[in-house]
């Protein structure tokens, strides 16, 4: 028998059903890393794991509705996810839930896990808590969690360790040890370069095997402070997530110089976060092998970059050359004028940590991939 056009398009539909059928089944059954997809959301923060058991954890779903939840989503249907298991909502800023009901539409969420009520009441927050989150969440589990708290995962290590301004009394394993950076170090006070909910972030440290990482939502500089002083209950990661988008707010030599991580990760925008004090602060960082970005970042300019390999997405208005100088921090609080965001293609960066503690990190962009081999 002759095949008719129909029939060409038919049989090959199903034979790439088959395919794709039994590749997805196959990435699934040999998943054996913990995925880490930093998803770019334009200078807010989004951040998904998934586990070698396929369970997920989403921290934040970024800003401004549409554009985060589909970018989201994207990272979700590559991990191969059909659901999500936990959705933690660091603070209500919203570069941080403005994409939660977008991500919700499109594939379900079982577990919406929070600080408890806003300590800063806004138009905007006081419209996603009273009517967008309770639709959300009473339609599957609400939870509210305390610093101490775990987060349900086999073979993960998911420990809350900061919410609501409340530190962890008891280390984490690995935890306890002298910070020798506190005693000369005097915090900032808050106000005004961060808001009110910066320091109330659910924060978390996450271990998988002997592969560990936290993520602090945006705690600010007095908040790591309280945390991490005068003991450091947390002990040293192999990644620093988040970085509460780069900004001088946050990043004290407290934290990110205790934790001594070997890659951090920055969730920065083009003009947000990636200054010249930052910037300064992980270079000197001891141990830090490399920083990633999620975006070339004009306050840092040329002088304070990293390379662009490490920089998951690229501006709009492309210039034939960076410029040397940083351009100054437009001023934040919450008369500041909205981030710029980029229209063009999102690249996310991955991490892929084995149970070893070796991990390996992609720019989606450019393609380029480094593995960190476990050396302790
Ligand atoms: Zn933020």
């Amino acid at each position: 028998m002759q095949l008719r056009p129909a029939h060409y398009t038919r049989a090959l539909f199903l034979a790439l059903t088959v395919f794709a059928a039994s590749l997805s089944a196959q990435t699934h059954a040999q998943r054996s890393t913990l995925d880490i997809y930093v998803i770019d959301v334009e200078g807010g923060n989004a951040v998904l794991f998934v586990t070698p058991a396929d369970e997920s954890v989403l921290i934040d779903s970024g800003r401004d509705g549409v554009i985060s939840a589909s970018r989201i989503v994207a990272a979700a249907k590559d991990a191969g996810l059909s659901q999500i298991d936990h959705a933690i909502t660091t603070h209500y800023d919203g570069d941080h839930y403005e994409g939660l009901a977008g991500v919700a539409a499109q594939i379900p969420i079982k577990d919406y896990i929070d600080h408890g009520p806003s300590a800063q009441p806004n138009p905007r927050a006081e419209q996603f808590l009273q009517e967008t989150y309770p639709a959300l969440y009473n339609r599957a589990k609400h939870t509210i969690v305390k610093a101490g708290d775990k987060i349900p995962l086999a073979g993960v290590d998911w420990r809350i360790v900061a919410a609501a301004e409340n530190m962890i009394k008891v280390p984490v394993p690995g935890g306890g040890i002298p910070n020798p950076y506190c005693s000369s170090f005097a915090p900032p006070s808050d106000a005004p370069t961060s808001t009110v909910e910066d320091p109330q972030s659910v924060a978390s440290f996450i271990a998988f095997g002997k592969f560990r990482t936290v993520h602090f939502g945006d705690l600010t500089q007095k908040a790591e402070f309280e945390l991490m002083c005068p003991k450091n209950p947390i002990g040293t990661v192999d990644v620093l997530l988040g970085l509460h988008h780069g900004q001088m707010s946050s990043n004290s030599i407290v934290a990110i110089h205790a934790l001594r991580p070997r890659v951090a990760i920055m969730n920065n925008g083009p003009m947000k976060g990636g200054e010249p004090e930052v910037m300064k602060t992980i270079h000197s960082s001891p141990g830090l092998e490399d920083l990633w970005e999620m975006h070339f970042s004009a306050l840092s300019g040329q002088e304070y970059t990293v390379p662009g390999m490490f920089i998951a997405n690229l501006l709009d208005d492309q210039q034939p050359t960076m410029p040397i100088a940083p351009k100054p921090a437009p001023p934040r609080g919450p008369n500041r004028p909205p981030d710029p965001l980029h229209n063009g293609a999102a690249y996310w960066i991955k991490v892929s940590a084995q149970r070893n503690g070796t991990f390996t990190v992609t720019n989606s962009r450019n393609g380029f991939t480094k593995t960190y081999e476990n050396e302790k």
